[in-house]
């Protein structure tokens, strides 16, 4: 059989660190790769509490559901959202989705036409490069610094191309662990503002702080005004565990809408018995999931503070440049010029330790000798072996081809 398969998704690359996840299961390879949370802090009995709970509510957890979400959980979210993150929300303007993955999924679904341009920072979260390429975007890069997207760069490329959204992660990006400065929050707000762009904000990791440095989201800064351009998603999957896949999305009601429209083609709705064991967890009388955050934001500080010490000490990286994250999963380590991150990673695997290599992440030109290093998922006695491994192949590869 010749399978013809449509050019939408044969257009499509494969994920890099979901191919590379494959590559390293069950080989004693000490993974770096994936953006996984730590799986020994999953609030395992709190969820087990709260699923009784939806037990004892009898059938509905296991009837079809609003492909809007439960009201309960989309209640406690905005609650949340006012409290913690000063995004003001009405119950009409928030969907929950299977997974912030497909908030980006829709948003594209519902705002990209083949051709379309959307302005992304670069480097950007890879998953979101894929789900716009399978609607035929014409994907643009901005160029970044450690701040956020350069102004002059975004007034230039919106006047240039007209694009129907800007996508950022301004808080503990996805790969570079960046945070935006409060300014470049407001000029891409002013500058979308004035131009009539919408923003997307992905917010997965603004909770995993390591630092009372709190920095307002673009979502907050644009406040409750009539005609939303920022819409905002985040999710639960770094903060409680990402097998249940829920996220939510904030955007004004009509395009909450077609938001919809989109999802009841992908999947009616997200499971009906996940939302509400996440509702009851919200208003737990025994767990805090404000607690849980902060000491979970501990512990990832500890795996940074142990990847941060041989990234400091050990001479294989004496010429990388790297940032200390003060928050979030991942470092984004450049390495000398010339040297290439994805055959280092085949040397890297046949020692024992994987990592992905920052080519997939760029719209357009990629710098080849970047990386993104894991902290949040192996312990720190696990971090030094695998840094110990990877200082190995790093100093080899030098060596050899520098
Ligand atoms: N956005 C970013 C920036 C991410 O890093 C991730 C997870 N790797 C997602 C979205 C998707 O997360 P989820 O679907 O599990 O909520």
């Amino acid at each position: 059989m010749k399978y013809s398969f449509s050019s939408r998704i044969e257009a499509v690359k494969s994920s890099a660190v979901r191919d590379i996840l494959k590559l390293t299961q069950g080989q004693g390879i000490i993974s770096f790769a994936g953006g996984l949370p730590a799986e020994e802090w999953f609030p395992i009995d709190a969820l087990k509490s709260a699923s009784e709970e939806v037990f004892r509510m009898g059938t509905q957890a296991f009837q079809y559901g609003l492909t809007e979400g439960a009201t309960s959980l989309r209640e406690r979210i905005a609650k949340r959202m006012l409290t913690y993150r000063n995004i003001p929300v009405e119950l009409d303007e928030i969907m929950i989705t299977s997974g912030s993955q497909q908030s980006l999924d829709l948003f594209a679904k519902a705002m990209i036409d083949p051709g379309d341009v959307v302005l992304v920072e670069n480097p950007t979260y890879l998953a979101c490069l894929q789900v716009l390429q399978l609607y035929g975007a014409n994907v643009i890069g901005v160029e970044s610094d450690d701040y956020g997207m350069i102004p002059e760069d975004i007034e230039a490329k919106l006047k240039q191309y007209k694009p129907k959204f800007v996508y950022v992660v301004p808080t503990f990006s996805n790969p570079t662990g960046r945070v935006w400065s409060v300014e470049r929050r407001e000029v891409l707000l002013r500058l979308c503002t004035e131009h009539e762009v919408l923003i997307l904000e992905d917010d997965p990791y603004g909770e995993l702080r390591f630092s009372n440095n709190k920095v307002p989201n673009i979502a907050a800064l644009e406040g409750n005004v009539a005609n939303r351009i920022v819409a905002y998603t985040s999710t639960f999957s770094k903060t409680v565990t990402p097998g249940m896949r829920t996220g939510w999305i904030i955007a004004d009601k009509r395009v909450i809408q077609r938001l919809a429209r989109g999802k009841q083609s992908s999947d009616l709705h997200s499971s009906v018995f996940d939302q509400l064991i996440l509702s009851e967890l919200l208003e737990s009388a025994t767990f805090s999931l404000d607690d849980h955050i902060h000491k979970l934001s501990l512990v990832y500080k500890e795996r940074m503070e142990t990847m941060a010490t041989h990234l400091q000490q050990d001479e294989p990286w004496r010429e990388a440049v790297w940032k200390m994250p003060q928050g979030g999963m991942f470092f984004w380590v450049e390495l000398p010029e010339g040297l290439d991150a994805e055959a280092l990673l085949k040397c890297a695997v046949g020692k024992g330790v994987a990592f992905v290599p920052g080519t997939p992440f760029f719209a357009g030109a990629a710098k080849r000798n970047t990386m993104r290093l894991n902290y949040s998922f192996a312990e720190p006695e696990v971090i030094h072996t695998g840094m110990d491994r990877l200082g190995e192949a790093v100093g080899e590869f030098l060596g050899r081809h520098v």
